[in-house]
């Protein structure tokens, strides 16, 4: 049955659907971003609260900014916006379930006029974001908003129609200042650290280009919680498609799997209400921040500590990486010794749990997650995830040299050949000069590091460089597996 509005009542019996009436739907939320993860996390507790009687004027109304968006809003338009979200359990269970928050969505290429309408209308209360941790507009050189960037430069023209998230949402925010109406609160749920402070630079920094009385504004009057969000959404196969059809019989075009565990903590910082989260399982505190290092440190960094290892030593799927043992030991190896030292205490989380718990995470083969996903967009992550990691330990005099060999991993994956000697598909924004730098990397052991633009300052500290060499030496000369193995038994 193709998935609509009107075939729910044919779907079969055992696959839930949504219990209410999707005609009384408003929207409350906007959302940017409506990718994979967010179909599977924020859409997915709307939608508990909505099969509640709850938060019926609290639907979310997505935009896509990108050209790639276009095919979304096809799907979307044709399914009503339903959509199958399937969480997979390791056992290989499948659960099945429709969701119907998202009843609207704009492709802002087509309309630019209706995003900013539907964003100054005053039943926006929240505008929600998932567009990369790319999508926030940081300079890598100066950790500025780039101001240059060709997109931004557009948007700032006085008259021009907004093609970024900043043009739209500030544009919006400016009519709302100019008619009285208060503004919107925006919801960061990209998986940076501080995504709401950082979100915040952005927009004002944005905002300031454009006009300094409406920066102010916007750094006074708008709020920008900070929250940290988990559950591993894989990007949608064919198979997935095929399996949804074949097991539940239901022809969604585009539908999203996931793993079991979901968790979002968030920070109770609204301007004009929220949801009832709470109801619907969002743990809601006064700082995020624990949680959200913990995160970042233990589950970002360690996908990036098991994906050029795992990649070079020839896996390509996550779970073949984690059920062998010498990677599930140096992951644990980094996450006890790396990363937890950096960790302050975190309120109602046993630590270990959470640790082995990310590896069982990690082993689920239903899941299918691929090394490739977790390797993309690296110069956008690294820097996020592992180098705050060595830069405490370098600091505190902690161990580094784990996460030393995970960066000469990176450098060794950019080569673009991997062991065999096939060559690596790099997917990067800096691709290019990532590539150039890491070819170097036999005559010049430094030449990948010394790019300050992605590592600061990092290759001027010795004990760094000295554990960063041994690494990569040991990869080019032994492979991936002889040098964990060696990370293993203390020789390197
Ligand atoms: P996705 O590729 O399915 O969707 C990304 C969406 O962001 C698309 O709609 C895309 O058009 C949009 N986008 C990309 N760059 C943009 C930009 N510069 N401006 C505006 N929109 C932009 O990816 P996803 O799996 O949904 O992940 C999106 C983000 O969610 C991640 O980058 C991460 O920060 C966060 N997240 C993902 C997961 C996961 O497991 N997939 C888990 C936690 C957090």
């Amino acid at each position: 049955t193709a998935l609509t509005a009107a075939t729910l009542p044919d779907l079969p019996a055992g696959v839930p659907r949504p219990a209410y009436d999707r005609s009384r739907l408003r929207t409350g939320i906007v959302h940017f971003g409506v990718g994979g993860f967010h179909r599977a996390h924020q859409a997915m507790y709307l939608d508990r609260l909505m099969n509640d009687g709850k938060a019926l004027d609290w639907a979310i109304c997505g935009v896509g900014v990108m050209p790639a968006d276009r095919r979304m809003k096809e799907v979307l338009d044709a399914q009503d916006g339903l959509y199958t979200l399937v969480v997979k359990a390791p056992d290989g269970t499948m659960e099945p379930r429709v969701i119907g928050a998202i009843h609207d969505y704009l492709f802002a290429p087509d309309d630019p006029e209706a995003v900013v309408g539907r964003l100054t209308d005053e039943a926006t209360r929240i505008v929600s974001l998932t567009v990369t941790e790319g999508g926030y507009n940081f300079s890598a050189v100066t950790g500025e908003f780039d101001e240059s960037d060709p997109a931004v430069q557009h948007d700032l023209r006085p008259g021009a129609a907004p093609t970024t998230t900043f043009g739209f949402i500030t544009e919006a925010l400016a009519r709302r200042r100019d008619r009285g109406t208060p503004p919107f609160t925006i919801m960061s749920c990209d998986n940076i650290q501080g995504n709401g402070d950082a979100a915040r630079r952005s927009f004002v920094a944005f905002a300031r280009l454009r006009d300094p009385a409406l920066a102010d504004w916007v750094a006074r009057e708008v709020r920008f919680p900070n929250c940290m969000v988990d559950r591993i959404t894989p990007v949608t196969t064919e198979e997935d498609i095929a399996e949804v059809r074949n097991r539940f019989g239901i022809d969604d075009r585009w539908p999203v799997v996931c793993e079991p565990f979901t968790q979002w903590v968030l920070e109770d910082d609204f301007t004009l209400g929220r949801p009832p989260f709470e109801d619907a399982g969002v743990q809601l505190v006064e700082d995020v921040e624990p949680y959200e290092l913990m995160k970042l440190r233990l589950l970002n960094a360690s996908h990036q500590a098991l994906c050029y290892f795992g990649y070079l030593a020839g896996y390509r799927l996550v779970h073949e990486v984690c059920q062998d043992q010498l990677f599930a030991t140096f992951l644990l190896d980094y996450m006890d010794r790396e990363a937890t030292p950096t960790l302050e205490p975190v309120p109602g989380i046993d630590l270990s749990e959470y640790k082995h718990n990310l590896i069982a995470r990690f082993s689920n083969a239903a899941v299918r997650d691929t090394v490739a996903r977790l390797c993309a967009e690296s110069s956008d992550r690294i820097p996020k995830w592992l180098l705050p990691v060595i830069r405490h330990n370098l600091a505190s005099g902690g161990e580094i040299h784990r996460s030393a060999a995970v960066v000469a991993s990176w450098a060794r994956y950019a080569e673009g050949v991997d062991e065999q000697g096939a060559p690596i598909d790099v997917v990067d924004p800096l691709r290019d000069v990532l590539m150039a730098y890491a070819r170097r990397n036999r005559e010049d052991p430094l030449a990948f590091v010394a790019n300050r633009q992605v590592f600061g300052d990092l290759v001027d500290d010795d004990r760094f460089v000295s554990a960063y060499r041994r690494a990569l030496a040991s990869l080019h000369h032994k492979g991936a597996r002889a040098t964990l193995e060696g990370l293993r038994a203390g020789l390197s």
